[in-house]
């Protein structure tokens, strides 16, 4: 809202009137209105907005109002295409320009935009690189730049593009041209990082509430992930289109096969799949309805299809941020849709080990933890899965009512105790034995069971062999899962051996307890007790 006590200003009203006329809406959502206000009136903004928030209109309409063409930065070059055929079935005058045209092709959309026949023109990033572009756009008059995805200019994040670390020059060169840049990413430090890379700390900054209120959060404990899969899409999902993501290609493969044997319709999707195959999976995935799509997390960025009825993870994201915005592609439309994701230990076990072994320097390392950590923190936690979420994006949030949290309120419960046999197992292997083992060893040392593997090492001559009893083995992986997500205990290498960290000796010396969270009892199937 501007401080005028007038009605709606010219540029105000033309924005509606494009707004009923090219769109087809009556009215704008969110800051829609004030963002387009401020880009129209020339002004700088960065707009930070949950997928699904409805960013493309803050940009397109101003392009429409304003003379010259939109020039808009966009990483999606599979999706160019797509963008470029919808707006022109609304009557937009579009174009794209990136490496999967030819020399006629490019030729013809150089053309269009030098003749002032296009209203929005899409560019990858590392055009830009090339200086005939550059040249081109100085000839040409630009009414406006968008960078979509602004995210990936933040060299921490996980889609990180170096070409956009080049669009800080935008402003230098055509410092007339007002600039809007947009992400649904927004930690607090991407936002920073972001504004200064882009050169866009004296922009106007529009952050919109993260919350999705039609998506419900559901974590539950790795059983047999693809029949927990199964069922949850026979049970609530028979028909929707949706989003299974799977860590490797391996598994990606595997689970569509799975599905497809068990009569649900799934393609894979990854990237290593001929590229054509590719493209006619995600195709087919946006124009038919109720197909299953199984992906590594190569797949959606920038994916506009309104009714992803879920979004499934079937192994554990590596951040919160990843984590938000996979789900964030479910329920784009504001229909119910479920965000479920199945963590088991072995989650943590894998990534420490993608951690320990990955490139880049130990600050580097260290943030990749920190991002796991808070993604463990998440699963493991007694409250509201959406409030934890919002929080970590800095915004705060009534309890929800819709998440699994809200919906089966897990008990929380003093496991001090089994805190303290476990983390003096670990302790006396760890001091008396000099040894290291993984979960597996340690939780059958608790049992007293005695394997040959046992016997081999003598571990049924430690104090603690047997002392644990009182809990069965899947307890005991909660409670060794919930040690890691509170930082009492460390995995690493590649055999997932458990170490005890500097807060261990805490519990240890009596001097702090530890609240546990116990899964609600699952309706259906009983669970298998080796899993983890
Ligand atoms: P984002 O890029 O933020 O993920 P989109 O721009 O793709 O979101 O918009 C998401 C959906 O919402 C689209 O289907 C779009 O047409 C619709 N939409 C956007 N703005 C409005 C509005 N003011 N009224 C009704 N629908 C809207
Ligand atoms: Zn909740």
């Amino acid at each position: 809202m501007t401080e005028t006590t007038q009605p709606l200003d010219d540029s105000a009203s033309e924005a509606l009137e494009v707004l009923h006329r090219v769109f087809g809406y009556a009215t704008f959502r969110g800051q829609q209105g004030e963002i387009i206000e401020t880009v129209v009136a020339g002004g700088d903004a960065l707009v930070l907005m949950p997928t699904g928030g409805g960013k493309s209109l803050c940009y397109q309409i101003p392009a429409l109002v304003r003379s010259g063409v939109g020039v808009v930065i966009s990483p999606l070059i599979a999706l160019m295409q797509d963008q470029v055929d919808a707006l022109t079935a609304l009557g937009v005058r579009a174009g794209f320009l990136n490496s999967t045209q030819d020399f006629e092709q490019r030729r013809e959309v150089e053309q269009a935009f030098l003749s002032g026949e296009l209203d929005l023109l899409y560019l990858a990033p590392e055009r830009l690189r090339v200086e005939s572009t550059v040249r081109l756009l100085d000839q040409g008059k630009i009414s406006l730049f968008a960078i979509d995805e602004a995210h990936c200019v933040s060299q921490w994040g996980h889609d990180f593009r170096p070409d956009y670390l080049m669009l800080s020059q935008l402003h230098e060169r055509w410092p007339d041209v007002p600039r809007i840049a947009l992400t649904a990413t927004a930690t607090e430090a991407t936002h920073r990082e972001i504004a200064t890379r882009l050169n866009l700390t004296e922009a106007k900054h529009f952050v919109a509430s993260f919350d999705r209120p039609n998506i419900q959060y559901r974590i539950v404990p790795k059983d047999n992930p693809q029949r927990q899969l199964l069922d949850l899409l026979r049970t609530e999902h028979e028909g929707d289109a949706g989003i299974v993501y799977c860590l490797s290609r391996n598994s990606v493969e595997k689970t569509a096969t799975f599905l497809t044997q068990n009569g649900i319709e799934a393609v894979p999707y990854h990237a290593g799949l001929d590229s054509r195959l590719r493209a006619r999976n995600q195709s087919r995935f946006l124009r038919e309805d109720g197909l299953v799509v199984v992906a590594t997390i190569a797949f959606g960025m920038g994916i506009d299809k309104p009714d992803v009825r879920f979004v499934a993870h079937l192994d554990l994201p590596k951040s919160v941020e990843g984590y938000y915005q996979e789900t964030g592609r479910a329920g784009r439309d504001g229909l119910p849709s479920t965000a479920w994701l199945a963590y088991g230990l072995q989650d943590v076990v894998q990534q420490r080990k993608m951690i320990d072994t990955s490139e880049g320097d130990a600050a580097h390392r260290r943030r990749l933890g920190t991002h796991l950590d808070a993604m463990l923190a998440l699963c493991e936690t007694v409250q509201c899965r959406r409030t934890q979420l919002l929080a970590y994006f800095g915004q705060t949030g009534e309890t929800c009512g819709n998440c699994d949290t809200c919906l089966t309120p897990p008990e929380s419960w003093d496991g001090t105790i089994p805190a303290q046999k476990l983390l003096s197992t670990v302790y006396r292997l760890q001091h008396e034995r000099n040894q290291k083992f993984g979960a597996g060893q340690v939780i059958d040392i608790l049992l007293g069971k005695t394997t040959p593997k046992v016997t081999q090492f003598r571990h049924d001559e430690l104090t603690v062999f047997g002392i644990g009893t009182e809990l069965k083995d899947t307890e005991w992986r909660g409670v060794i899962r919930q040690l890691l997500a509170q930082r009492l205990l460390a995995v690493e290498g590649d055999y997932g051996t458990l170490l005890l960290t500097e807060d261990s000796a805490e519990v240890l010396g009596r001097r702090r307890e530890v609240m546990m969270r116990r899964e609600p009892e699952r309706v259906g199937r009983s669970s298998r007790s080796s899993s983890v």
